[in-house]
């Protein structure tokens, strides 16, 4: 490819993600607990896991085993951690780039035993409890014992590292200090049919650290996956209402062409049918303004309600696939044709802008 074009552009700033893994660190090593690194919102860069593992996190985990497989390949020593329960067709790939899997079957388990064997290594296990968040986990205590059982009895190839559950994906489930106990009572009744400790109780994911913050996390909780609040810390404060202060909420600046600057009507001329998506739209009339057009659409970062503007007066008003439409009446600086702008970004922006071949990348 010859094109020279920088634009769109995601710069990534790998410093500030580095300060958020260290504070996160700070947070969780006060409270006893170890950090399994979600790299899956921004796709696995290598450069940005890198920090992660500079900064000693316990795991680098991802839903997707291209992404481990890229960190083992750039070099990353650090354990790995499949986070999304293997498809059984993935299991010989899983023990070659996974140093540990999150699993809820049996006929998953036994086959990842027979494809470590093969490879000659040990794997890990993470058995996963549904505590009502109706995604994945063994529904019922005897069902998670039995699998339990299985795992220390008969799979010699797998180490049975620890029980954990999943929280505020489906279901929506809040993760409160009694979800967190009901946990650790389930993992208990797993020690006592292995008659040994576990290693890990794996409290969830971004949403139980309002747990720590607020100082009610079980003792017993040891092993937190977080991927958002360390990337795009963005999510405590805007639905939680947890104070992440101490966390860089622009590790990524999204940067974007303007091609066109025109006064239009606000409201469309015409009859309104639907949009390039087959959406009907509400319009609101606010008569004409002035408004700048982005070489940036929707197949860039989905949804436009997800990317924020940082000059002050400056709104998304809509997109389509390619374009971004912002009203500009009010910005606080003059804008022309080939200026760039910048955006804010969160987690649902950001697995696409990070996943996109057309998004530049550039690290600061
Ligand atoms: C994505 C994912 C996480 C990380 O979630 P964040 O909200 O980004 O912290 C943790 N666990 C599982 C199983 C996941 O799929």
């Amino acid at each position: 490819m010859s094109l020279k074009s920088e634009y769109p552009q995601l710069e990534i700033d790998l410093k500030k993600l580095r300060e958020n893994i260290e504070a996160m660190k700070l947070l969780c090593d006060r409270n006893g607990i170890e950090i399994a690194a979600v790299i899956k919102g921004f796709s696995g860069i290598a450069r940005c896991v890198r920090e992660y593992e500079d900064a000693g996190v316990s795991y680098i985990a991802s839903s997707r085993l291209e992404q481990l497989e890229e960190a083992k390949n750039a070099g990353i020593k650090t354990k790995t951690m499949c986070i999304r329960i293997p498809m059984i067709s993935e299991a010989d790939d899983l023990v070659s780039v996974a140093d540990c899997s999150l699993e809820s079957e049996i006929s998953v388990l036994c086959k990842v035993d027979k494809a470590a064997a093969a490879k000659g290594r040990i794997h890990e296990v993470i058995l996963m409890a549904d505590l009502g968040d109706l995604r994945e986990g063994f529904w019922t205590t005897e069902e998670l014992i039995e699998a339990a059982l299985i795992t220390e009895n008969e799979l010699k190839n797998l180490e049975l590292v620890g029980i954990a559950t999943n929280l505020g994906c489906y279901g929506s489930i809040e993760a409160t200090a009694a979800k967190m106990n009901e946990l650790i009572e389930r993992a208990e009744a797993v020690e006592a049919v292995i008659g040994r400790k576990l290693k890990y109780i794996g409290g969830g994911a971004t949403t139980s650290l309002p747990r720590l913050i607020d100082g009610d996390m079980p003792e017993r909780i040891n092993l937190l996956r977080i991927g958002e609040g360390i990337i795009y810390a963005r999510d405590l404060p805007d639905f939680f209402n947890c104070d992440m202060s101490f966390l860089n909420n622009d590790v990524f600046t999204l940067k974007a062409e303007i091609v066109e600057i025109k006064t239009k009507a606000s409201h469309p001329v015409g009859n309104i049918t639907v949009d390039a998506f087959g959406h009907k739209n509400t319009y609101e009339d606010r008569g004409m303004r002035k408004r700048a057009l982005a070489a940036i659409g929707k197949v860039d970062y989905c949804d436009f309600n997800d990317i924020y503007p940082r000059m002050k007066g400056v709104e998304v008003i809509g997109a389509s696939s390619d374009h971004t439409i912002l009203d500009i009446e009010d910005a606080e600086c003059e804008l022309k044709v080939g200026d760039i702008v910048e955006f804010d970004i969160r987690y649902g922006s950001g697995v696409f802008l990070t996943g996109s071949s057309n998004v530049k990348r550039v690290f600061v």
